[in-house]
């Protein structure tokens, strides 16, 4: 069999030692890799490379385009940028697959029957760091979903769920609240599943799905979230698994994808030799799948379980009054591994891996385009607190065209006209002007507007426009 060529980077803290037992089972269970090591993280940080990645490592990703990476330390400050936020969005990585399952009686959990696989959006949301001051007392985070970035990672998840022999596919968002971004993403969950009658799906809004996932997981198979609650779900149920150092993950585009353990570089345990190396070696036997070596990838994954099945346990899991028979260290644990290769466990469940799904390719549907109209826009004013309805009268005197005030709120609840007095305001106001029925304006008034509002005195620090898309409000509603 041909070697594949894969990019490796042995990372810092703990990282080194994994990666060496990771790489021991590799070669001793006959994955075909033609290795290439690059350099990542602190080291790199620190000879002022921004991203803290080694210009050479680009270069061996784009040839091989599947990245086994250890985990690094970020440097605190310094105007840094997160390594893996650099590689989710250049690489264009949009789904974090990561499966957590609990390995019972073997490992202590409350969970003895959870096998449950979180699917995170992994590039959109509030993570695309944009964020402005705007007044003395107000920032904001802008929270981007969009409609291919949405359809790409659900459509991953109905492919994972079907390759892997998986019942139901879950959908988490607070769509009750955020109308038209959480919205977005289930409307585009319920349009795929469609597509997937052989698999069951349901949703929930997310604060009682998190609460579900974290009290009876087994009632869940994949899981598919927007990244915020995919990033926090992911880490709890990692956690009531048993230990953070038993879950791999991985991050999947078009056309490259990254494989690593979901813990961090753990430098207070680095150099000890009594780090779990399973978090990587599963991430690694994700790996093995995705390049077509499943058998191989079968093969440790049995012998892995085989391994935890006796009882040798690295010290994070292991318990003296429990199954655990033998404690050992990094190294010891990778040569009992090895060991067993070969061997099947017999109470837990090993898995047969097949193909798992390439991602997807994004299906060109023949797209009508909605016909956009412009008919209002928000104007926010940094307005020192005071009286709403003093503002009011001062805003309700400029109209341009269709344009009126229509309404004021302020962090969201509506102040003017008719609003409560004990309502509590910032300096961040939202006037929203808008044609009467949604009546077509230009952009012309909308800036004339802005213009007699700025020449009055009046701090403008940003607008948003009202569009409809079909007839369709484009835009949330004021309750109230
Ligand atoms: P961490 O995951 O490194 O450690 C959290 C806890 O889990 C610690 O008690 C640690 O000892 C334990 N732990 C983690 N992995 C273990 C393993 N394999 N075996 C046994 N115990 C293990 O998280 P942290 O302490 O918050 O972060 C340390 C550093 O790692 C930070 O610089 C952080 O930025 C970085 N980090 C990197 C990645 C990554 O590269 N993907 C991810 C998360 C954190």
């Amino acid at each position: 069999m041909a070697k594949t060529p894969i990019t490796v980077a042995y990372g810092d803290g703990i990282g080194p030692e994994i990666m060496k037992a990771t790489l021991a089972i590799l070669e001793a269970a006959g994955a075909e890799l033609d290795i290439d090591v690059v350099e990542i993280g602190e080291q790199v940080y620190k000879r002022g490379i921004k991203n803290g990645l080694d210009p050479r490592a680009w270069e061996s990703l784009a040839r091989t385009r599947v990245f086994l990476k250890a985990p690094i330390t970020t440097p605190q400050g310094g105007g840094y940028k997160s390594l893996n936020v650099t590689m989710r969005t250049a690489l264009n990585l949009y789904a974090n697959v990561r499966p957590t399952v609990s390995y019972y009686p073997y490992v202590e959990t409350k969970y003895p029957n959870m096998d449950v696989v979180i699917i995170r959006e992994n590039e959109e949301d509030l993570y695309t760091g944009i964020e402005h001051r705007q007044t003395e007392q107000v920032v904001q985070c802008l929270k981007l979903i969009s409609q291919p970035g949405s359809e790409r990672v659900i459509r991953y998840a109905f492919e994972y769920a079907r390759a892997n022999g998986r019942k139901k596919v879950t959908c988490l968002v607070k769509d009750n609240i955020m109308k038209l971004t959480d919205g977005l993403f289930h409307q585009t969950f319920d349009r795929i599943a469609k597509e997937y009658p052989d698999l069951e799906n349901d949703s929930w809004i997310v604060d009682i799905g998190a609460a579900k996932l974290a009290t009876t997981p087994e009632s869940f198979d994949v899981v598919v979230m927007p990244n915020l609650y995919g990033d926090i779900l992911s880490d709890v149920t990692a956690e009531t698994s048993g230990s953070v150092g038993l879950a791999g993950s991985a991050n999947i585009g078009e056309h490259y994808a990254m494989f690593e353990a979901i813990h961090g570089s753990a430098p207070r345990i680095a150099g000890q030799n009594i780090a779990n190396p399973s978090g990587l070696l599963l991430a690694a036997v994700m790996m093995l799948v995705h390049i077509g070596q499943s058998d191989v990838a079968t093969r440790i994954h049995a012998a892995w379980l085989k391994t935890i099945e006796d009882g040798v346990h690295t010290p994070d899991i292991y318990r003296a009054q429990g199954p655990s028979t033998r404690k050992v260290g990094t190294t010891e644990f990778a040569e009992a591994v090895i060991e067993r290769l070969g061997e099947q466990p017999t109470v837990l469940n090993a898995v047969e891996y097949r193909e798992t799904p390439k991602a997807p390719a994004f299906p060109d549907v023949p797209h009508k385009k909605a016909l956009k109209q412009l008919v209002g826009v928000d104007v926010f004013l940094d307005w020192a607190p005071g009286k709403p309805d003093t503002l009011g009268e001062q805003v309700r005197q400029f109209s341009e065209g269709p344009l009126a005030l229509e309404v004021i709120t302020n962090r969201g609840i509506k102040v003017w006209p008719d609003g409560i007095p004990e309502t509590f305001c910032t300096d961040h106001w939202r006037c929203r002007f808008r044609g009467a029925n949604d009546a077509p304006v230009t952009p012309a008034q909308v800036v004339k507007l802005l213009e007699h509002m700025t020449e009055a005195g009046l701090d403008v620090i940003k607008t948003e426009n009202l569009y409809t898309f079909d007839g369709v409000p484009g835009y949330s509603a004021v309750p109230g």
